[in-house]
């Protein structure tokens, strides 16, 4: 038997490296044959952050949930000697009152399609061989054996996959462009600076299964002809930091890494760049300044990354979750990873639901499954009887779209018809007592503080917005203040030098579009 323990950053947090600790040293403690057939897993982030720490034993097919260090005894005693499950520890539905046996079994799990979480939960990072065991690197070996580097980029493109970070550029254009550069040498560099609030999905995969974004990444430098790659971690993300540089120091003993990789004659080797803890960071302009130890500030794109990137060489900039799908793509086929999704959006999307929702955690859907779908079956609803009022979808420069919108699909182009917009992945929910208008202060306070000042639009327009916005939730507003927050929202929006300043807006005008009663409100309060 194998008992794996969910040691995502969410578990730990709640105690599951006491309950990995409990459940070794009694294994110990049985000592003899028992010991050595049951196998302990310290493994990522299984997605289902409300009821960890999670544990799940196979073959039996059995999770638990909340577990504590005190419910070892009870597990090894019933469900390893004797196959019994501990009915305490199951998930029992809040609504039905039915107890579940597997996790496969729960709405949280099957409406969900994990394609760049495929391992994270199965896998222990910390060990190549897991990864290995699960086709890790056999698309390395086949783009390295048997296809060219034009053929690479051409089964990217056909897949269609769009960056995962949230503008969504074609992927297989942007490898493109760069490989038809002349100038060498030419970088791969990895976004892995998260920071909206709530968002977790990038560092889960970092965290959960390293070895599938650097594979992605060789892969990437194979086809643009990059001899260096970077991974630019945010600054808090330690675990995250820890488990990459051991799976690229075990990719380099293994031969994945490093010169002449698997005796093809290409060599390629990746250098962790933890963060330089500024949110404007993740833009890939600032990220890039970042790398090469200036200040990370945006710069204009007149002229593309793919150009002129680190030190004004060519550079492919992808985020983690796309570097984790290129393997997916490869080993299946562009054909068969693009049968998911719509037209415009193809294969999944990993989204971190977080707020008024019972089921909070890391899910992956194909593209267009509805925000429906993700809110009531995989999410299970609103708690305590409230309504479901808006979700806040692409981070703090996203936007709110209301319940009358729920059954919209979630792909690049349908969020950005609505006024929102994909970006990295993150997804608050709202109950009925949420007030728009402090949820548009809140966001806007957020980002003015992250601005890097740099030009005049985005640092002075978030400031005056916030003021506006300030004085409305103090009931001090004027009736011209919505006119003149749509009007510098708009300005901020074509004057602003980097997305930062283009999008902050949307979170205003987004609420001003829906929920213009609650400003209107707010103002009248104070006559
Ligand atoms: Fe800096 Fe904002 Fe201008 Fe971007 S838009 S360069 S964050 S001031």
């Amino acid at each position: 038997r194998t008992v794996l323990v969910c040691c995502g950053t969410g578990c730990l947090a709640n105690g599951s490296m006491d309950v990995f600790r409990a459940l070794q040293k009694q294994l110990e403690t049985e000592g003899g044959e028992f010991q050595v057939r049951t196998y302990t897993k310290a493994t990522g982030c299984n997605g289902w952050c409300e009821k960890g720490p999670l544990v799940k034993i196979v073959p039996d097919d059995i999770t638990y949930c909340n577990v504590k260090a005190s419910d070892v005894p009870a597990i090894v005693d019933k469900t390893l000697k004797k196959g019994e499950v501990v009915k305490k520890l199951l998930y029992r539905d809040p609504k039905t009152k039915k107890y579940f046996k597997s996790h496969r079994e729960i709405s949280f799990y099957t409406k969900q399609l994990k394609v760049a979480l495929r391992n994270i939960g199965e896998i222990d990072p910390a060990n190549i061989q897991d990864y290995i065991a699960r086709d890790g690197y056999q698309a390395l070996a086949k783009v390295l054996k048997s296809m060219s580097p034009e053929q690479v980029i051409d089964e990217v493109q056909r897949s269609g996959l769009r960056g995962r970070g949230g503008a969504g550029f074609p992927t297989g254009l942007k490898w493109k462009a760069c490989a038809s550069q002349a100038a060498e040498p030419r970088y791969v560099v990895c976004n892995g600076d998260e920071g909206d609030p709530g968002a977790f999905m990038d560092r889960s995969i970092m965290e959960g299964d390293p070895h599938s974004v650097i594979e992605g990444m060789i892969i990437g430098a194979y086809a643009v002809g990059a001899a260096a790659g970077f991974i630019y971690v945010r600054d808090e993300y330690d675990l995250a930091v820890v488990n990459l540089g051991r799976a690229i120091e075990d990719a380099r003993r293994s031969g994945y890494l490093g010169d002449n990789i698997l005796g093809s004659g290409f060599s390629f080797d990746i250098e962790i760049v933890r963060g330089g803890g500024a949110f404007v960071c993740g833009e890939e302009t600032a990220l890039l300044a970042s790398i090469e130890g200036n200040v990370g500030e945006p710069r204009d794109k007149y002229v593309y990354p793919t150009e002129k990137g680190l030190w004004g060489q060519p550079t492919v900039i992808n985020n983690v979750e796309s570097w984790a799908n290129v393997p997916v793509i490869i080993n299946r086929g562009a054909d068969e990873w693009a049968r998911v999704g719509t037209a415009t959006s193809k294969g999944t999307k990993v989204f971190s639901l977080v707020g008024k929702v019972y089921n909070t955690g890391l899910v992956e859907v194909p593209m267009g499954t509805t925000l429906r779908e993700i809110i009531f079956d995989i999410g299970g609803g609103i708690p305590n009887g409230r309504q479901f009022k808006a979700v806040q979808t692409g981070g703090p420069s996203g936007g709110c779209i209301p319940a009358s919108l729920i059954d919209l699909p979630v792909d690049f182009d349908s969020l950005t018809s609505v006024g929102s917009m994909m970006g990295s992945g993150g997804m608050i929910v709202m109950d009925d007592r949420t007030c728009m208008v402090e949820v548009a202060r809140y966001y806007l306070n957020f980002l003015a503080g992250e601005s890097c000042g740099k030009c005049v639009p985005c640092r002075e327009g978030i400031r005056r917005m916030l003021e506006i916005l300030t004085r409305i939730c103090n009931a001090q507003g004027h009736p011209e203040d919505l006119e003149i927050l749509s009007s510098l929202g708009e300005t901020l929006q074509v004057a602003s030098l980097c997305g930062l300043g283009k999008t902050a807006p949307n979170p205003v005008l987004s609420t001003l579009r829906y929920f213009r009663d609650e400003y209107v409100a707010h103002i009248v309060e104070k006559r």
